[in-house]
């Protein structure tokens, strides 16, 4: 049995942004499920979802300041999660990132080189928890202190870190390096400089014993400049250390047959009841209620990385087919606009609802036909996977995890029963949009969809295996 210390800025239920939360709130699971002890290591931001109880266990002197470190579990599991209390810091109302009005935490590079600090000392049994690691699983820049600091450490853990998304690198400049406390000897190329300024990221990418991405495509994309963000080369000299697992789903929170947000449960087996679902998603965008008409959802964060603008551009030439669009996210205020305005000019056809909206994302999942992914870059993405579980076919550009989890529906993929969805390759509006038509044109053959829908929900995204890849690497460590 290993310890092992889960790292994240974040983990679902109780805090999440993207999918980060949704790895740290169900890969410890699974590897508690597999018989090893693991404690999740989170701030304690003011707004935490805390569903169990809360204990305080310890106070850690560390930088010069007091923290103290909570006990909670993750919601109806045993896996136990230890809280980073410093109020300073994570007491003010907001996300892990940015405060309650959406501006970036001016002080994020203070915040999270506490978390780490606190994370080392964890670690090393130094925090009168009587627990030291084996394994220390670091995830994104906001831990990438973590590997680095652990370097300076005797009889330290071995360290893992975990990329789910090299585009945030957790940049900040050298004034603030030293500001920090951190140690001179880590203020090098081979470790937390990167171009003279002071990278978290780095941090994990060069010192962990072992890096990860969320998917084996990522893994090879981020050794290229194209997707690298100045890291490629660093990241090919570590190959032999690095490789992508990709991210499994919680097939108990997203499962059509039992999910309490959606109108109707539904299996691969009796697949006409999820019209209900397509009605009362339609109901809920104020769209007409036509059950033969395709129906595109779409969710996420609306950023660039996530091809926004190439769907903004190909909805004005899309109204011209029968079909409806219905789009759940927030982000960027010009697309937020743009996506409003085409709501108002095609009422019977477009509906955007802006927000961050956990049940909704449920019904349009369900309710869907056909679920938009145009994504520039995608390390593994997770609304693919469920949206195949709920037989709501993926459109995807092929890139990072997208490539790796959707089987595009070409006729030999078709005849051997693994196409699950649809997949182009350039970011392009042509390119999407024939994609798009090809989607449209099969949606009016009711057995072939049919079958694409049974063999994407039967496919198999469940942690277990994902699981059994880390603990391997665990154990080679
Ligand atoms: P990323 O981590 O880049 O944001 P992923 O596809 O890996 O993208 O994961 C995003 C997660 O956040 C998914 O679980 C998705 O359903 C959820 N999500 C994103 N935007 C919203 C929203 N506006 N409302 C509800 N859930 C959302």
């Amino acid at each position: 049995m290993k310890k092992i210390l889960f790292v994240s800025s974040e983990a679902h239920p109780l805090i999440k942004t993207g999918g980060l939360a949704d790895v740290a709130g169900s890969l410890p699971i699974a590897l508690a499920e597999l018989g090893q002890d693991v404690r999740i290591l989170l701030p304690k931001y003011q707004s935490l979802k805390l569903a169990e109880e809360v204990e305080y266990r310890c106070t850690i002197r560390t930088d010069n300041r007091d923290v103290n470190i909570f006990e909670t579990r993750l919601p109806e599991t045993n896996v136990i999660v230890w809280l980073v209390d410093y109020p300073d810091y994570f007491g003010a109302p907001g996300n892990p990132y940015t405060d309650e009005f959406g501006n970036a935490w001016v002080d994020s590079a203070e915040r999270f080189s506490l978390f780490c600090r606190v994370a080392v000392e964890i670690s090393q049994n130094r925090a009168y928890l009587d627990w030291k690691a084996d394994v220390v699983h670091c995830n994104d820049w906001q831990s990438g202190l973590v590997p680095a600091l652990l370097t300076m450490e005797p009889n330290r853990p071995a360290t893992v870190f975990t990329i789910h998304n090299m585009a945030y690198q957790g940049l900040f400049s050298k004034e603030d390096y030293f500001q920090l406390n951190l140690p001179g000897q880590l203020w090098h190329p081979g470790a937390l400089e990167f171009h003279d300024m002071l990278s978290f990221i780095k941090g994990g990418i060069a010192c962990a014993d072992h890096i990860t991405t969320v998917s084996p495509n990522y893994a090879l994309e981020i050794q290229t400049a194209e997707y690298g963000c100045g890291l490629e080369g660093l990241l090919h000299h570590r190959h032999h250390e690095l490789n992508g697992i990709i991210n499994g789903i919680d097939v108990d929170i997203w499962n059509p047959g039992t999910d309490a947000h959606i109108a109707q449960n539904y299996t691969d087996k009796d697949l006409a009841k999820k019209a209900e679902n397509k009605a009362a998603l339609q109901r809920e965008y104020s769209l007409p209620e036509e059950p033969s008409v395709p129906l595109i959802g779409l969710i996420g964060r609306l950023v660039d990385q996530k091809g926004i603008d190439l769907v903004i551009d190909c909805l004005d030439s899309l109204v011209n087919y029968p079909m409806q669009f219905v789009l759940l996210g927030s982000g960027d205020k010009g697309f937020e606009h743009r996506l409003k305005n085409l709501s108002y000019l095609y009422p019977d056809k477009i509906s955007v609802s802006i927000g961050y909206n956990e049940r909704l994302s449920h019904l349009v999942e369900a309710g869907a036909d056909m679920f938009l992914m145009p994504s520039r870059f995608e390390p593994c993405g997770l609304n693919q996977l469920y949206s195949q579980r709920y037989g709501t076919l993926p459109i995807v550009r092929r890139t990072g995890g997208l490539a790796d989890t959707v089987v595009d529906a070409l006729p030999h993929t078709m005849a051997d029963k693994t196409a699950s969805g649809f997949v182009f390759d350039e970011p392009t509006v042509g390119a999407m949009l024939e994609t798009i038509k090809r989607a449209l044109l099969l949606y009016s053959n009711k057995r072939a969809w049919q079958q694409l829908q049974k063999n994407a929900m039967r496919k198999d995204f469940s942690w277990r295996q994902s699981a059994e890849q880390y603990l391997n690497l665990y154990n080679h460590l």
